[in-house]
């Protein structure tokens, strides 16, 4: 608050009004740095995540003009995927890694898709809708040794899990605040020292010429005081939220009939959990938890007007009537014991009520027509097409 009413001078301004303000902006940086194991010097404040993960693709390709190819996965962030899809249309190459069928990612083939024009592997650190976790570690090692520089989207980890941008050697990572409940609408780029980086967003010498714009102070301030606290608390926050995690998936599983986990039980993020309840519209469940004050997400997304199935799960091959019957749980530091008991009383009995009216539950033409075994081996067909009979990636596969 006082950098919203008292302290508003421009932190860019030589003036002492300014410069007295710059010490905030710099001592939230050294709090930012701080939470991903960087020197202050490498965090550069953006607007969001989504302007660190599209930057950082638009830099690698900028400056190395002779590479037009990007290696990104099936199941980034829009924020990611939206930006893969205009660089197609602007005649780059963008493979999209496929991944297994509990979301998780096989490296041999991001080995097998790099290639000499490759400008930058762009990996997510979590996936947001299941929380599975990738290996970001040999990743990154695996591009480091073919010269390739590696971007990781991690703007689901911190305050979840620990982030090293030393120990992982990233070059690029992507943070978000309001995902450590500081304000919306700010993020941060982590540049690995010495990386050559070319400005998104470019205007005055803001961020040390990387990044244009006056400096949202009161947001970066909220930033720094965010991951300040997330690492503070990481251990114990991590095992509480775990526990309340494990406690709603498990005694979901057993209680209530056709019910699955989508992704892998581990590495995930401690508070993600994205479960499947077959014969169900996720949207209707939605609508009757948020009567009872229960807010939740679920496995589709509205395109154009029709509910279609997440991309992330279409990707690990789950049928369209379990996608589309999937609710995401994502639990927080101010998720209590008390509001889990609140979900476990009330979901079961919201399921059934779905179900007993559900067509989905007699003879809907998606049940008919959907086959498991065939989908497993459309998903298998394309990961063997991916890599290519020869061993060589083929670009630009889905
Ligand atoms: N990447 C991931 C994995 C996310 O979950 C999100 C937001 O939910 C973003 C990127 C986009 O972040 P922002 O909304 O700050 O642009």
């Amino acid at each position: 608050m006082p950098f919203l009413t008292e302290q508003w001078g421009n932190a860019s301004s030589a003036y002492q009004f300014g410069q007295r303000v710059r010490a905030h902006l710099d001592e939230a940086r050294a709090k930012v740095a701080a939470l991903v194991n960087a020197e202050p010097k490498e965090i550069v404040f953006t607007s969001c995540g989504t302007e660190s993960n599209n930057s950082a693709i638009h830099s690698a390709l900028a400056l190395n003009p002779g590479k037009r190819h990007v290696v990104t996965t099936a199941v980034e962030h829009s924020a990611n995927r939206k930006y893969g899809e205009f660089l197609q249309r602007r005649g780059y190459e963008v493979s999209y890694l496929p991944v297994e069928s509990d979301g998780s990612l096989d490296i041999h083939l991001l080995d097998q898709s790099i290639r000499p024009d490759t400008a930058m592997v762009s990996v997510m650190w979590a996936n947001n809708e299941t929380g599975v976790v990738f290996p970001i570690e040999e990743a990154a090692a695996l591009c480091r040794s073919k010269g390739v520089l590696f971007h990781t989207d991690a703007v689901q980890v911190p305050g979840k899990l620990k982030l090293d941008v030393r120990a992982t050697g990233v070059d690029f990572l992507s943070l978000s605040a309001h995902k450590l409940h500081a304000p919306k609408g700010i993020g941060a780029l982590y540049v690995k020292r010495r990386t050559r980086y070319q400005p998104y967003v470019m205007g005055g010498h803001q961020e040390r010429g990387r990044r244009g714009g006056t400096e949202n102070v009161p947001y970066i301030v909220g930033f720094g005081r965010a991951a300040e606290l997330a690492l503070a608390h990481l251990e114990e926050e991590n095992t509480r939220v775990r526990e309340l995690r494990d406690r709603l998936e498990q005694t979901l599983l057993a209680n209530i009939p056709n019910c699955t986990r989508n992704g892998a039980r581990e590495p995930r993020l401690p508070n993600t959990s994205n479960l499947a309840f077959e014969f169900i519209e996720a949207e209707a469940a939605l609508m009757l938890l948020d009567q009872v004050g229960i807010c939740a997400s679920s496995g589709s997304a509205c395109t154009t007007g029709a509910v279609e199935p997440s991309h992330v799960l279409t990707a690990m091959g789950v049928s369209p009537m379990r996608a589309r019957g999937s609710l995401r749980f994502s639990l927080g530091l101010y998720t209590t014991a008390v509001e889990v008991d609140h979900l476990l009383q009330h979901l079961p009995g919201i399921i059934a009520k779905l179900r007993a009216i559900s067509p989905l539950n007699a003879a809907h033409p998606d049940n008919d027509r959907f086959d498991l075994a065939s989908a497993r081996r459309k998903r298998e067909q394309a990961r063997n097409a991916w890599a290519g009979e020869d061993g060589e990636p083929n670009a630009g596969a889905n």
